[in-house]
């Protein structure tokens, strides 16, 4: 990768050992050579495994002895050697700890320079515009350096060698302090004062990495609480930014691989278990049982912090799934009403970025929101092939370019329904291209007609292939692990077009890339309304009701509604889709047990269903049935549905209904994973879908599934929602152009 300050890291050794050589860039990889005393050129060859920069992952390393020649001092090479260089941009990088220190250093020149920045951090992926990776194709193109970064920019024994947006107080971006009609308003230190709005309940917008912040006093329920509201946003939880690790341990539950995560140079969201919530605002995640949590990752945001001041509201600035504000004149105008006050900078921000959010669970940090930090690191693949493109689905939407056997994943996109993403979505598909210098023999689309991406596809010029969703997800995780051969996929999520044209997504596909065996799905449930019941649980109970009953029963949670309308279309079948998904099946249950009838984000039901649980599991099940019809097994939702009923009607808690709901889910696919198995001796099951972020269950099913024999494939680099769609239909349309694709039957 370039710009992870390998090479200067290698020369740096090689001066360190006093050895003589050469290391340069090749399209394989890494070429050093060296010559001295051979202790030395032992300890160097230890340090370059054990000391190498964070960013720079050393994959293989091979070694062999050549004959010495005379030569004088160490050089780093060019990489112009004519052959093409495999290019990678870096990720952008929390500040390291070298950089914080002389951020706090009052003797250091760069002390509380928020831009500070060498070749271990700071921003890459939103500030390049084009290749090479070079300073005068970044956003930092309009600041020329003084002669002291000059200095350290050309001197290979310095950090900040090659580091391009290396800056410092004289020569580089500066802050301002706007207030909410655009007029300055700062008369000292612009960080200093923010601090002190911030500490008066203030809402500042902060421009970012990636793009801009809405920040607020976590502490200050009051600001919250206008936050929400000016925001429009009621519910879904707010991530939040805590000073330091002393912070986090007081307000989470920390394990090692959740400290390393923080910690980390990607310095991810991550998902922590709630411990004491005392003093915080209980409107920053209601409902939820955890909290997403990040360290402060760039200097700006080091600055932001003190004694009294320990933990943020930090929220991605934009409306609903739109993609984050970028330009300074955007934000004023679009974020006027909901902020007090403006801290920006003139750097500007070439490409948005939200933060990616993550989830420690059985053993491993896994992706829900893959953007900042890790975008646009490849994911590797096992094999080679064509040049493709995954266009991904309508939610949660991100771009994969296959190149290689790199799959090249966009950052988090959003929801294609809306217009500002959609054109985000259009510049994404183009810059990537750029980017890594190629461009697709095939465009992946889901198979749904009316996806934005769908009618992207089809209004290019090049070849096209539809994908089933869902197969598009056993995809995805088989690639993501490395692994071809047949598995059977239980695939879980909220919608995804059928084959038949119903909304399918409770599904167990037997296969691979190239084609898959629909085995079994949930039962066929009416959805009256369709999208309307995604976002109002209690049309999906009625609907899930009606097919369970012959006459309806009586539930409280029906005295709430006008149910009336409902159940005519239910009857007349007028708006009403069938569908086997499992999410909807999670937001039928909640709704009939009354919990919230009506939701504000999709899948808010099903999680505060999963947290209803606190995390156990029930010891005796509702009833199930797995029924053959037309050579597919159909797991029978119905049962299910009308124990859950008698349970709310004997007056069981909502706490020990979720729990006998999550038992029943994992026993249901144990047993259909086992008929699967004994069917076709396949003894590898790949988990994907949206319902696996339901820690409760993927845990549990992963532990009973491996107890029982079985090779569990999941997704960790890759988010197992829609979000990693795009990969899965990527590497279906290469078995496509190798003529092996088979789709689904
Ligand atoms: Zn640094
Ligand atoms: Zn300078
Ligand atoms: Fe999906």
């Amino acid at each position: 990768m370039q710009g992870v300050g390998f090479r200067p890291f290698v020369y740096r050794l090689a001066f360190r050992y006093a050895l003589t050589g050469f290391v340069r860039n090749t399209p394989s990889g890494v070429i050093i050579e060296v010559q001295g005393i051979p202790s030395l050129l032992e300890n160097f060859c230890s340090a370059l495994r054990s000391d190498a920069p964070p960013l720079a992952k050393i994959e293989a390393m091979e070694e062999s002895s050549i004959a010495c020649i005379s030569e004088e001092g160490f050089v780093i090479g060019d990489s112009s050697s004519g052959v093409e260089v495999e290019t990678l941009i870096p990720p952008d990088i929390a500040l390291c700890s070298d950089c914080r220190r002389e951020l706090l250093d009052p003797s250091n020149r760069r002390f509380r320079y928020p831009f500070i920045n060498c070749t271990n951090c700071g921003p890459r992926f939103t500030i390049v515009e084009r290749l090479p990776y070079d300073r005068p194709f970044t956003s930092m193109h309009g600041f020329s350096m003084c002669p002291e970064c000059a200095g350290e920019y050309h001197d290979p024994l310095d950090r900040r060698f090659h580091a391009q947006p290396n800056a410092c107080p004289v020569c580089g971006p500066a802050l301002s302090l706007v207030d909410a009609s655009g007029k300055p308003c700062t008369l000292s230190d612009a960080a200093t004062e923010t601090v002190a709005l911030l500490k008066i309940g203030r809402i500042v917008a902060l421009k970012g990495v990636g793009g801009f912040h809405l920040a607020v006093d976590a502490r200050n329920d009051a600001a919250v609480h206008r936050l929400r509201t000016r925001k429009g946003r009621e519910a879904k939880p707010f991530a939040v930014m805590m000073r330091d690790m002393r912070v986090v341990a007081h307000f989470c539950e920390l394990s090692d691989g959740e400290c390393a995560a923080l910690t980390s140079a990607e310095a991810p969201v991550v998902l922590l278990k709630k411990r004491s919530v005392d003093g915080l605002s209980p409107s920053v995640a209601p409902g939820n049982d955890r909290l997403g949590v990040m360290l402060p990752y760039t200097p700006l945001h080091t600055l932001l912090f003190d004694e009294e001041l320990d933990v943020l509201v930090m929220t991605s600035a934009n409306f609903s799934e739109e993609p984050l504000v970028n330009e300074n004149e955007e934000a004023l105008l679009r974020l006027k009403g909901i902020a007090d006050a403006f801290l920006m900078h003139n750097r500007p921000i070439y490409l948005k970025c939200d933060d990616s959010v993550t989830i420690y669970s059985s053993g491993l940090l896994r992706q829900i929101r893959r953007s900042r930090g890790y975008v646009p690191a490849p994911v590797y693949l096992r094999e080679s092939g064509a040049v493709v493109l995954g266009t991904g689905g309508e939610l949660k939407n991100t771009i994969t370019l296959l190149k290689g056997t790199h799959a090249l994943m966009s950052q988090h996109i959003g929801d294609m329904k809306n217009f500002e993403a959609y054109r985000h979505f259009q510049h994404v598909a183009i810059h990537l291209q750029h980017l890594f210098q190629t461009s697709p023999e095939l465009l992946v689309h889901d198979l749904h007609p009316a996806y934005m991406t769908t009618q992207w596809a089809l209004k290019q010029e090049l070849p096209v292939l539809a994908v089933q969703h869902h197969h598009a997800h056993l995809a995805s995780c088989l690639a993501e692990n490395r692994e071809t051969g047949p598995s059977i996929g239980l695939l879980l999520d909220g919608t995804g077009y059928g084959t038949d044209g119903s909304i399918w997504g409770g599904e167990v596909l037997i296969g691979d890339a190239a084609g898959a065996e629909r085995f079994a799905s949930f039962e066929s449930m009416p959805l009256p309304g369709g999208d309307a019941a995604v976002m109002q649980p209690w049309r999906a109970a009625l609907g899930y009701l009606s097919r369970s009953f012959s006459t309806m029963p009586d539930l409280p949670f029906m005295k709430e509604r006008s149910i009336q309308p409902v159940l005519e279309l239910l009857q007349k079948k007028v708006s009403v889709y069938e569908t086997s998904s499992c999410g909807r099946l999670f937001d039928a249950v909640a709704a009939l047990c009354g919990m919230q009838g009506e939701i504000t984000y999709e899948g808010e039901a099903a999680i505060e269903l999963m947290h209803a649980a606190g995390g156990t599991m029930g010891h005796s099940a509702f009833r199930y049935a797995l029924q053959a019809e037309n050579g597919r097994w159909i797991m029978m939702v119905s049962p299910i549905i009308q124990d859950a009923v008698s349970a709310v009607q004997q007056g069981v808690a909502v706490s020990e209904i979720s729990r006998r709901f999550h038992r029943t889910l994992v026993s249901c696919f144990t047993d259909i994973i086992r008929k699967a198995s004994e069917a076709t001796g396949i003894k590898t099951v790949a988990l994907s879908g949206g319902v696996f972020q339901n820690v409760l269950l993927f845990e549990t099913l992963v532990r009973e599934l491996e107890d029982a024999g079985y090779r569990v494939l999941t997704h960790a680099l890759v988010p197992s929602n829609d979000g990693g769609l795009s990969l899965g239909q990527a590497v279906i349309g290469r078995s496509f152009l190798t003529g092996h694709y088979r789709g689904i039957h």
